[in-house]
């Protein structure tokens, strides 16, 4: 059987426009039909058993929020993240992406609460001093089902399985310990310090060079 025999198989058994050829339209339908319909399946089954349910074991990521965050990143690292969360749920932790890209006028926001806004202060970073202006970095929160635990040892339980996804982790930092952060350091990065990562981010996004070119 070729290629073209099997695309034009699946293409007749998913009842889509038959040409042999799998482009977007294919695609889409196979991914409706196979990954939401299984995960679908499991959000049902966990939703069957009231302790499954309660802590979220085995839930994909189907909460909104998430979903925005992770779709707020760069490409290399949506995938990444989403590894994150399914391992930590596989391990009976829940994780939540809480926040991702942030623009520099976000950023500016933030750096201003607690200093010329009112609030308390949450950032020590301007715009462009934040691994979050480039789409490389996001947050996780601990839940406990719908409960947010902001301190807990699951998150060195998540750390760790974020390292070896092969992210960097903020709670390994020495300096200002970050457990929530992860973030994925390019391949040019490997061992620059933190500040010339930024200052190289920076110029990269001046330029409009890819982050990850
Ligand atoms: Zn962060």
């Amino acid at each position: 059987m070729t290629l073209e025999d099997m695309i034009t198989a699946v293409q007749t058994e998913l009842g889509i426009q038959v040409d042999g050829r799998a482009g977007p339209q294919t695609w889409e339908a196979v991914y409706r039909a196979i990954v939401l319909h299984q995960r679908r399946a499991r959000i049902a089954a966990a939703a069957a058993t009231p302790s499954g349910a309660a802590d979220g074991v085995g839930i994909a990521p189907d909460d909104p929020r998430s979903e925005q965050a992770i779709a707020s990143l760069l490409p290399e690292v949506r995938p990444l993240a989403r590894a994150l969360v399914h391992k930590a749920a596989a391990q009976g932790i829940q994780i939540r992406v809480l926040s991702g890209f942030r623009t520099y006028e976000e950023q500016a926001a933030l750096y201003a609460q607690g200093r010329t806004a009112p609030g308390p202060q949450v950032t020590k970073a301007r715009p462009g001093y934040s691994n979050h202006n480039f789409g490389i970095a996001f947050d996780v929160g601990v839940f406990e089902g719908a409960r947010y635990l902001g301190a807990s040892p699951k998150y060195k339980a998540v750390g760790a399985l974020g390292m070896d996804l092969g992210l960097e982790w903020g709670g390994s930092w020495t300096s200002l310990v970050d457990e929530p952060h992860f973030q994925l350091r390019p391949a040019w990065a490997a061992g620059l310090p933190e500040r010339q990562l930024l200052a190289e981010l920076r110029a990269r996004r001046d330029a409009e060079t890819p982050v990850f070119a």
